[in-house]
């Protein structure tokens, strides 16, 4: 499953806001391995058009597609020396798909701040800096080996090598790998060295209680927004402690509780539609009279590939998909009247899946 690392400082809010999402994703009764590991949570993507498919259909069952989650504790200066949980805490964030960046925003004069006062510029330097060292680490162990295979006129070894330059002097300046403004190619190429800041990330502004109603004009806040825009990341602001709240309660409760907060939608799900986003993830939906469920893919997944979410079998076997857009099925008003008017579409195995698609695959196994 595609998995978003949760990072940041002690003390930022980054446990609290891991325990609501997995509060959250415990009401899901879908995934009850979740519970096997306490650092993995995992939640519903949430999705209004779900509802509207089940809501038409009627099937026996609904199932959203899911967003896993790690939280990875203990990054602190001098990680990337070994310092703290040090590099094993680096190998944790080597293997998700995306970060997202807690920063401390809120005052408490109760809760210790590691650098002595809030300052979100200096606690995401402090971070973004630790990835940088071990990649810059990285990168130039790369170096040595590939400078080695070069010699013998490997030319693998010659374009890797001239990738690996320009990298080690972005991350020698302290900028992250993503400055590199390297191509599809280039990214492929050094692929397999997993580079930290290689990985997109979405900033988590995390405010008090307080401030949530008036957060754009927090300064706290806006610092996060202007470096997050000097990177190409994004923010999501987001209170913690009342995320943890809101997640202990159910249905009208909810409801009334963020009325009051003045919020139309919790934060939790603003984080994991932005965190979706991030990845480039879609959805696409299987719609019977059994179950209605929605399954992620990437942006730009072929037609077997995605079948092969559901099942390898299905991709193997895979022959066409029957395919109908999520507007077109709303506007006619159920399956059959979508067949009658011509809407429903046979695809082969070249075909790029829509976001929205319903699909219905078919195959030989
Ligand atoms: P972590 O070390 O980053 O995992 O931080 P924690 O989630 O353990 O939070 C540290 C402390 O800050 C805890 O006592 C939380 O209750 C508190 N905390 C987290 N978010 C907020 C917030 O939005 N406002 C206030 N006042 N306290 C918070």
């Amino acid at each position: 499953a595609l998995t978003t690392g949760i990072v940041g400082l002690p003390n930022v809010g980054k446990s609290t806001l891991f325990n609501a999402i997995t509060q959250a994703g415990a009401e899901s009764a879908n995934y009850p391995f979740c519970t096997i590991d306490p650092n993995v949570g995992v939640v519903d993507v949430p999705d209004e058009r779900l509802h509207r498919l089940a809501a038409m259909i009627q099937p026996q069952r609904v199932v959203p597609a899911s967003f896993q989650f790690v939280d990875i504790a203990g990054l602190v200066k001098g990680a990337s020396k070994g310092e703290g949980l040090g590099n094993k805490f680096l190998s944790h964030i080597r293997e998700v798909d995306a970060i997202i960046h807690v920063v401390r925003c809120f005052e408490d004069e109760n809760i210790t701040h590691v650098a002595g006062q809030v300052d979100p510029a200096s606690d995401i330097e402090t971070i973004n800096l630790e990835l940088v060292l071990a990649d810059l680490e990285t990168v130039e162990k790369r170096i040595d080996r590939v400078q080695r295979q070069k010699k013998s006129g490997d030319k693998q070894a010659i374009a890797e090598y001239e990738v690996l330059v320009r990298l080690q002097a972005v991350l020698a300046e302290g900028r992250p790998a993503r400055a590199a403004g390297l191509d599809q190619e280039e990214k492929h190429i050094i692929k397999s060295l997993n580079l930290l800041t290689m990985k997109n990330v979405l900033y988590a502004a995390n405010v008090s209680e307080e401030e949530m109603a008036r957060a754009d004009k927090n300064p706290y806040v806006q610092t996060v927004k202007r470096i997050a825009a000097g990177e190409g990341a994004g923010v999501v602001t987001i209170s913690a402690q009342v995320e943890a709240e809101i997640a202990e309660l159910e249905g009208e409760e909810r409801e009334l509780f963020l009325q009051e907060l003045g919020l139309e939608t919790s934060g939790l799900d603003r984080l994991i539609s932005a965190a979706y986003g991030l990845l480039g993830l879609i959805t696409y939906f299987t719609a019977g009279e059994k179950e209605v469920r929605a399954w992620t893919i990437r942006e730009g997944t072929k037609a077997p590939q995605a079948a092969g979410v559901i099942h390898s079998d299905f991709e193997r076997g895979f022959i066409r998909a029957e395919v109908v857009g999520y507007d077109d099925l709303i506007a006619c008003g159920s399956l059959g009247a979508a067949r009658e008017k011509g809407l429903l579409r046979l695809e082969g195995k070249d075909y790029i899946v829509n976001d929205g698609d319903i699909m219905n695959f078919r195959f030989a196994v």
